[in-house]
């Protein structure tokens, strides 16, 4: 089998280790779960920058929505529709915002693709 195979591999079940999004996932740290199903988790921020704060991921590790493969389409429609069924289900048919960041320039913090769900307050536009 060729090195850089096996290192690629290597490196990708290191970051899945260390990824806090997958330890959610294996409950090896608590979260304030809202949904789950074979294939997504959604679950409160930590962090609440609005009075709903809920962010959605799969549970297939992916870092960035630069590295979203042909087979992930299916996938990210799924969160985005579990997005609206929970914010129905939460009564926010007044509004919410679901933002997905990419990279430095957009802020994003962790390296396993999230949507944040984002309620219950005015939202400014353009956002900052
Ligand atoms: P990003 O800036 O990557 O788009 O957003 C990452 C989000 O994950 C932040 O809003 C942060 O508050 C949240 N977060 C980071 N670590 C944890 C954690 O251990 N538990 C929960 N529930 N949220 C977290
Ligand atoms: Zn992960």
């Amino acid at each position: 089998i060729n090195l850089v195979i096996i290192q690629l591999i290597l490196s990708r079940v290191v970051s899945m280790k260390e990824c806090v999004f997958c330890k959610i996932i294996n409950k090896e740290i608590p979260a304030d779960i809202v949904y789950e199903n074979s294939r997504i988790l959604a679950f409160r921020d930590i962090n609440q920058v609005a009075p709903v704060h809920i962010l959605l991921i799969p549970k297939k590790h992916i870092e960035t929505f630069l590295d979203v493969k042909d087979e992930d389409i299916n996938l990210l429609g799924e969160i985005q529709y579990t997005a609206g069924k929970i914010a129905k289900e939460m009564g926010l048919e007044k509004g919410f915002r679901l933002v997905g960041n990419c990279n430095k320039d957009a802020g994003q913090l962790v390296f396993h693709i999230h949507y944040h769900l984002l309620a219950g307050r005015e939202m400014g536009w353009p956002p900052g």
